[in-house]
């Protein structure tokens, strides 16, 4: 079973890990109501998707 020869050092832990960065959630703006939503979803603000009316809001 293979095993590291050499111990990584910190400096070079810490390099590989910089490249670890968490990227936030994807995000597009509503056509219709320029709401910020998920993409490729209908939008939960209006209702719509891809310029049309596809889903009616349950507003409070
Ligand atoms: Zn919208």
């Amino acid at each position: 079973m293979p095993v590291p020869k050499r111990r990584v050092g910190k400096s070079r832990r810490d390099r590989r890990r910089a490249n670890f960065n968490l990227s936030g959630p994807a995000l597009a703006t509503c056509s219709n109501c320029k709401a910020t939503i998920a993409p490729h979803r209908v939008c939960p603000s209006c209702g719509y998707y891809n310029g049309r009316f596809v889903l009616p809001v349950k507003n409070s």
